[in-house]
């Protein structure tokens, strides 16, 4: 792990929550000074989106809060809309979104299911969510078509008239879930959160209580029982994610499939949307609000997704749910800035920022000059070139490889990486610009003689080729290289997906398959989901069918298996040790 500098600078439009500042200030960020110049800030949290030339200007150093067009799912009418199309592709594993009509588009269409599900099954209810609004502002339920109605943009939804009720409460769930990045997609889903009951008891006949069918808080703080004991729920209107596990587990529930469908809802929605966010905007962070609801069977049903979910401190609940989630989020933040310029103190400030920049083009500068020549070089090798133009070339490869990784070394010194992460780093390096030479197993001697008399540099350690050397063309294996490499702090990050790439028999072969550090599965709270998984033994047949339609919707969207992680067989750990967490806590048992 990168030992960061002791302060990082955080900048915002309009003031932050209280708990996200006591989280930044727990994680050493401090409010960037007046006297900073622009460039001079490793995070800029805004509750709102940035203008592209925020994105374009974004430094290696500085993360921004939102992704570019990460909000497609975070509006009413665009969730259902895309909902619904994925729903006709890919059929039943979308069945997690109650059917929804987005008016006034879709009112005709509306006008005739609504008819034929009512002469089928009789009365049915309906809510009616204004599309840009939250909180619970404009909504009302209703269960007779003169009762619609709407005023611009509008949501028409099946309400679910039969949720899981906790002492007579309806209740629904806030889950965090952390893109760090879209390509390759990785999503961190934080092991707790809120539950959010209403204030009164449910009547599913009595449609326009507010108190009885809505859970916002905005609206049941207002309600005369917000203080009241109620029962088993108690006073106010928030539990925690790990209160409610713990209550499952005291009336013997088994709520694991619940959760796991959970995790895959979250995946496949934001999987959604993966291939519209620019494979270019690398320094973002995203922190969605997943707001979910649990049938009286445990089905749960996605309400929506929020764009910059409320960070408010209402009551103990938030604090001990929001507050090690923020710490989390930042630590995954920190995790993607690669050029610590925390400036320290006024002294150090000025020097080390331009000596980073000049170290970074001079990088890039020899990076591209040492790609070119592992090009030259593997054409000499596939139009088998004589033996004194090769070994020009691998000296000339030899000397810029060589300087490349002096630079490389002396940037990691800088930033006062960690000794053993450094070596691993060094090592990574030398693997993808020499195993270059290593094509096929029968040249692999002689190239490797070749090169020990070039250059006289003892023989590397093979731990594993990364590149797979039967079915990658020469042209494919440059163009992986480049894009690769096109700096050199990129390796790190660009690891797994190297990994991935090579284990292409990985459904066949999942043994096989390298393993993911165990730090990259967890950070603090927050955990990485996984699209694909392979718990046939812990959960029931239903997750199994889950994580096969996954595949094919991946494969569908042309997403490739290098922009997952997958989770090996063998992580069935992974889900204990979350389980174990999600157990463990405390609360409902001590009260
Ligand atoms: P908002 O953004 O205004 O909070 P939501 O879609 O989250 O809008 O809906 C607000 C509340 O209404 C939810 O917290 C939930 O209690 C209730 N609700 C929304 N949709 C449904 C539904 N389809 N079935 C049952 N309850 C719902």
């Amino acid at each position: 792990m990168n030992q960061r500098p002791s302060w990082l600078f955080y900048k915002t439009d309009n003031g932050i929550p209280q708990l996200l500042s006591k989280a930044l200030n727990q994680e050493q960020f401090k409010e960037v000074p007046e006297t900073h110049r622009n460039d001079q800030w490793n995070l800029y949290w805004r509750g709102s989106g940035f203008t592209l030339s925020d994105y374009k200007n974004v430094k290696t150093w500085q993360i921004l809060n939102h992704f570019p067009k990460g909000n497609t799912i975070t509006r009413k009418d665009s969730l259902a809309r895309c909902l619904k199309r994925m729903r006709m592709v890919h059929g039943t594993i979308f069945n997690f979104f109650p059917v929804s009509f987005n008016l006034p588009n879709d009112y005709t269409k509306f006008l005739s299911y609504f008819s034929k599900i009512q002469s089928k099954k009789g009365k049915q209810v309906w809510i009616c969510k204004p599309s840009d609004l939250s909180r619970g502002r404009g909504i009302f339920l209703f269960d007779n078509i003169s009762d619609l109605l709407y005023d611009g943009s509008t949501v028409v939804q099946r309400y679910i008239e039969d949720p899981y009720l906790i002492g007579g409460y309806k209740f629904d769930l806030r889950l965090y879930a952390v893109v760090t990045s879209y390509h390759p997609l990785r999503i961190y889903l934080h092991q707790d959160g809120l539950v959010r009951f209403s204030t009164e008891k449910y009547a599913g006949s009595v449609i326009h209580n507010k108190f009885a069918h809505l859970t916002n808080t905005s609206i049941n703080r207002n309600g005369p029982n917000y203080n009241v004991e109620k029962e088993r729920v108690g006073a106010g209107c928030k539990w925690s994610i790990s209160q409610l596990r713990a209550y499952f587990q005291q009336c013997s529930v088994d709520d694991r499939l619940a959760w796991e469908r959970i995790k895959h809802m979250i995946s496949l929605t934001i999987l959604m949307q993966a291939n519209s966010i620019p494979e270019s905007a690398k320094q973002c962070i995203e922190l969605y609000g997943f707001d979910i609801i649990l049938d009286k069977k445990l089905k749960p049903w996605l309400l929506e997704v929020n764009f910059t979910p409320a960070l408010g401190n209402d009551c103990s609940a938030d604090v001990a749910v929001k507050l090690p989630m923020l710490v989390d989020l930042l630590t995954l933040a920190k995790q993607k800035i690669t050029l610590p310029r925390p400036v320290t103190d006024h002294r150090r400030k000025n020097n080390n920022l331009s000596r980073q920049a000049v170290i970074l083009k001079e990088e890039q500068n020899l990076l591209e000059l040492l790609i070119r020549q592992t090009k030259e070089l593997s054409v000499l090798r596939r139009d088998k070139a004589d033996q004194s133009k090769m070994m020009k070339s691998i000296a000339r490869h030899e000397k810029l490889r060589k300087k490349c990784r002096m630079l490389f070394e002396k940037k990691s010194q800088d930033q006062e990486q960690d000794p053993e992460e450094r070596q691993e780093d060094l090592n990574h390096f030398d693997d993808v610009f020499r195993n270059r030479f290593i094509m096929d197993p029968a040249e692999t001697e002689r190239m490797k003689a070749i090169e020990r008399r070039v250059t006289k540099i003892p023989d590397i350690k093979k731990t594993g080729s990364i590149i797979d050397q039967n079915s990658k063309s020469h042209t494919e294996t440059d163009s992986v290289i480049s894009n690769r490499c096109s700096t050199v702090s990129s390796i790190r990050s660009q690891r797994a997906q190297i990994r991935s790439h090579s284990s292409s028999s990985f459904r066949n072969n999942i043994a096989s398959y390298p393993q993911v550090a165990n730090s990259e599965y967890k950070v603090g709270g927050f955990f990485l989901t996984f699209p694909i998984s392979n718990n046939t033994q812990t959960y029931s047949k239903g997750a199994t069918d889950i994580a096969k339609s996954v595949t094919e919707i991946r494969n569908s969207l042309r997403i490739s298996e290098t922009n997952f992680k997958f989770m090996p067989a063998e992580n069935r750990q992974l889900h204990e040790r979350t389980t174990v967490n999600w157990n463990v806590m405390s609360g409902f048992k001590q009260t």
